[in-house]
């Protein structure tokens, strides 16, 4: 059967508007079976691409695990935190697609610093990284860990960091601001790109609270009891009484913090529950 062009042509631009109908109406965080919800991610994270940040983010994860090697503060795999580490992110991970499918290619990488800074992360593309300090002065339990890896890998999966490089070149203004807190000045604006922009990142409160929401998910999924999310708020707020903790600096410990995880708790403990029970 001959079609002539300009039917093919108009069939393929309605299949377009249909898809893209079809991508503005899916929810898919928002009409989920069971488990936590949450809403959309923002428009500006389609100002940059996954792949664009993914690349900065293996590239500027790479420079920090070569800066750290080259400082002797790279712990070598068979270090018992380490191999501590990689257990527990390996029953995090499969669960990490449902919030992300592109999450299924990344290559998670799980590294320790060999520093006393109170401090963990998770970049885009599942490049996590914990400090010495937050497993030796907090003293944390494996589901105190899996609750702020949970919490990590949830800014990336939710792409938060795209979002905020989105925000920043709708205004323009990241790279210059950046540039200056670097001390770079002029010159470094494109140096300093997007990899440097990771690794300073930032997220507003309702990032976090979604990130402690989605994470607390994760965990509870892969067998950790989500209630430890309390007991590391509290072990976060009892060290801030000295000089205030890295991660307490972006992750403010309040009190409504640790009501919002215990509110959220019914949410999540069956997920918990049942994974226990198999
Ligand atoms: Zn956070």
């Amino acid at each position: 059967m001959a079609l002539n062009s300009s039917f093919l042509n108009r069939l393929a631009g309605g299949l377009v508007a249909f898809a893209l109908l079809a991508a503005c109406e899916s929810a898919p965080q928002n009409q989920r079976a069971e488990g936590v919800q949450v809403g959309q991610n923002s428009s500006f994270a389609n100002l940059v691409s996954a792949e664009q940040v993914e690349q900065s983010s293996a590239q500027a994860y790479g420079q920090m695990l070569q800066e750290a090697n080259g400082k002797k503060a790279l712990a070598p795999a068979n270090h018992p935190q380490v191999v501590r580490l990689r257990a527990i992110a390996a029953r995090i991970i499969p669960f990490s697609t449902e919030w992300n499918p592109r999450a299924k290619d990344w290559k998670w990488e799980i590294n320790l610093i060999g520093s006393p800074q109170v401090n963990a992360f998770c970049m885009p593309g599942g490049k996590i990284a914990f400090y010495m300090g937050i497993l030796d002065n907090l003293k944390l339990t494996d589901d105190e860990v899996a609750m702020v890896m949970g919490h990590e890998v949830a800014h990336a999966l939710r792409e938060h960091a795209r979002e905020r490089m989105g925000k920043s070149q709708a205004t323009n203004i990241g790279a210059s601001v950046l540039s200056q807190l670097l001390g770079l000045g002029d010159l470094g604006q494109t140096a300093a790109g997007y990899g440097a922009q990771l690794l300073t990142l930032k997220f507003g409160r309702e990032d976090e609270s979604e990130a402690d929401l989605v994470g607390m998910e994760l965990a509870a999924r892969a067998g950790f009891d989500p209630r430890s999310g309390v007991t590391l708020w509290q072990k976060m707020g009892a060290n801030s009484a000295g000089a205030p903790p890295q991660w307490l600096s972006t992750h403010p410990a309040g009190s409504t913090r640790i009501a919002d995880i215990e509110a959220n708790l019914p949410k999540v403990m069956p997920l918990y529950l049942r994974t226990k029970a198999k």
